[in-house]
């Protein structure tokens, strides 16, 4: 079945777009987002929003699939897909989904909260060119330490980013650390914020009745306690305590949980 995104960055065609099963990234960029705009070159894409992963050009010919693109941190998170340019400076646009977890994250695990919050004021420190290589350092170990303690995926992915871009852009990061940065001196256009797609709450995590057994496993492992029901019954989420981690989507065996983007 189709997924729906919001595609957006420096594509031709940036909006809503309907994704099939086994869809390239580059088929994304190239056919459904109408090619690179203004001619550059493909830089980097970022999927999945603060709690999604960064892919280069290397990874063009994978399918948006969540195992595939696993390596790189990507997820389907909060449905949006970014586009970055050969003149984009990835500290920025890292810093972009850094800041973004500040408000999307729910905040109720320390690990997260503190740790993203910190990784967060560093990477600004990194962007104003006041970073040296130890809080550069920091910012990556902060990242591992809050991936393994977190409570969900949110908080997991919430430095994927960062990695992949310290690594695969490490000129920029240094050309940050060293006090001057080619593209941003050149650089114009307004940095494309990250957060500011498909609103957050307007999709939730439902459970369809017909399709559930009642099994539990599902509330058994939700940290939020969201999911509540009656064994051999169908469970329900109550949607004032999901913090749409999507944890309970991969793991019912009957495909009873998906998310739904609600009007309004
Ligand atoms: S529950 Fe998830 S989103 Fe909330 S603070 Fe913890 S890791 Fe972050
Ligand atoms: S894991 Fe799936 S089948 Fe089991 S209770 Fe949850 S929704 Fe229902
Ligand atoms: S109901 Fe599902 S998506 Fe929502 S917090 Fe619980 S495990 Fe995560």
């Amino acid at each position: 079945m189709a997924k729906t995104y919001l595609l957006k960055g420096d594509v031709n065609r940036p909006g809503r777009i309907s994704v099939e099963k086994g869809t390239t990234l580059r088929q994304i960029v190239e056919e459904l987002g109408g090619g690179m705009a203004n001619g550059k070159a493909f830089k980097a894409m970022q999927i999945g929003g603060p709690s999604g992963g960064l892919v280069t050009a290397e990874q063009l010919d994978l399918p948006l699939d969540a195992k595939a693109l696993a390596p790189w941190g990507c997820r389907r998170g909060d449905g949006v897909i970014t586009v970055f340019d050969e003149d984009r400076c990835m500290v920025m646009a890292t810093s972009a989904f850094l800041r973004a977890t500040q408000t999307d994250f729910c905040g109720k695990c320390i690990s997260c909260r503190e740790g993203t919050k910190r990784m967060a004021e560093l990477m600004e420190k990194l962007e104003t060119f006041d970073a040296d290589e130890a809080d550069a350092g920091m910012m990556l170990e902060l990242g591992e330490i809050v991936h393994m303690t977190a409570f969900c995926a949110l908080g997991k992915g919430s430095g994927s980013t960062l990695r992949v871009a310290s690594e695969e852009f490490a000129d920029d990061f240094q050309n940050h650390i060293d006090g001057a940065c080619p593209l941003c001196a050149k650089e114009t256009r307004p940095v494309i914020a990250a957060g500011d797609g498909v609103p957050y709450d307007s999709k939730q995590v439902r459970i369809d009745p017909d399709k559930c057994k009642g099994c539990s496993r599902c509330s058994r492992s939700c940290h939020a306690e969201a999911i509540s029901g009656v064994l051999k019954s169908p469970y329900v989420i109550d949607q004032s305590k999901c913090v749409k981690c999507y944890t309970c989507i991969d793991l019912c065996a009957f495909g009873a949980i998906e998310e739904v983007t609600i009007d309004g």
